[in-house]
């Protein structure tokens, strides 16, 4: 899949004073894209957009470069303590994509020049609470790999874990440019998870992203360098020919991995919808294919106090079967981190 091209660039002021501000600025002078200089990577006006979708498909083409300027990180749980903020959205177009809630209107791609500064916090939360160990998550609010050839963060981020005793780093990618992460010491302080699915549900649902064979193909570079892996499956779909699609995505996974795969985990989450995001998906995708009708499902209260549509017990019980069988099956030695 060909690498992510911004349409437009916006580019803060301030972004500029930084070496990394000041390379992007120069690439992006020689490129063919619309190039601004604006005064707050906060107020970021100019996409265009007459309605939802186009705002959307120009947000998505969007790049905005600045510089981080909250000292403090967002916590991150279950999985992480820390949000570690590298990238905000994604140029993916995945049809069920929580950004589309979170982000409002315009889920713009935005990066940070101050890499330095963020870890250097990064390092200060992590002194606060040795001797215990702080965990930071890179893909909370993103995708952070698509840009990774423009930023060089993860890996960045990839070598200063790799010399924190007490810091661990962990993200999660649909994309597959793993290329320059190839070459960091990691020493095993970050976990790569990338997320799998059917090629039904990939061709279906996951627009402007990578296909199943090279998103494996990926994870068996990462694996060869001896990162800790996991995956992700989500949103498992209950759809016809579900349990053959998924039989062999997790049989070719077995097969393409080329290591011993003792530590690999696994993610598993169902599909879900909740009433604002079933009306932001029909807003941008009014055609969706995505199986969004409540009564089909059951309502569950969320721990945020909203509540999700999720498949109805039944369902729950054969897919969480089916999935715990298949990786033992092909994977037994792997540990399956949960099931929702
Ligand atoms: Fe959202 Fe992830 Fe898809 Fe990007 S790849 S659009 S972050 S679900």
């Amino acid at each position: 899949m060909e690498r992510f091209q911004p349409h437009r660039v916006l580019i803060e002021e301030r972004a500029l004073d930084y070496e990394l501000g000041h390379n992007l600025y120069n690439y992006f002078s020689q490129k063919r894209v619309e190039l601004k200089v604006i005064c707050s990577h906060n107020r970021v006006t100019g996409i265009p957009g007459k309605n939802p979708r186009q705002s959307y498909l120009e947000a998505k083409r969007t790049l905005v470069i600045g510089v981080r300027q909250s000292k403090d990180f967002q916590t991150c749980k279950p999985s992480a303590h820390y949000q570690l903020p590298l990238v905000t959205s994604c140029p993916g177009k995945c049809e069920y994509c929580y950004l589309q809630t979170t982000l409002g209107k315009k889920p713009y791609i935005r990066i940070y020049v101050n890499l330095d500064e963020i870890l250097e916090r990064a390092k200060s939360y992590i002194a606060a609470k040795r001797p215990e160990v702080t965990i930071f998550e890179g893909a909370a609010t993103s995708d952070p790999l698509p840009v990774e050839y423009l930023t060089g963060a993860l890996a960045k981020a990839i070598d200063f874990f790799g010399r924190e005793q007490f810091g661990r780093f962990r993200f999660v990618t649909k994309f597959t440019d793993v290329e320059t992460l190839l070459k960091v010491n990691h020493q095993g302080h970050t976990t790569v998870r990338f997320s799998i699915n059917s090629p039904y549900v990939i061709n279906n649902f996951e627009h402007a992203t990578p296909p199943l064979a090279e998103r494996i193909a990926a994870a068996g570079k990462v694996a060869s360098k001896a990162y800790p892996l996991g995956f992700i499956i989500g949103p498992i779909l209950h759809y016809s020919g579900w349990q053959e699609d998924y039989d062999k995505m997790l049989a070719n996974l077995r097969i393409k991995l080329p290591v011993s795969t003792d530590t690999i985990a696994f993610e598993l989450i169902t599909h879900r919808f909740t009433t604002s995001a079933k009306k932001n998906i029909l807003e941008l995708y009014p055609q969706t294919k995505l199986p969004l009708n409540e009564e089909e499902r059951q309502l569950k209260y969320g721990q945020f106090g909203y509540t999700k549509y999720v498949y109805p017990q039944e369902i729950m019980s054969e897919l969480r079967e089916f999935f715990f069988a298949r990786i033992k099956k092909y994977f037994p030695q792997a540990e399956i981190s949960y099931f929702v």
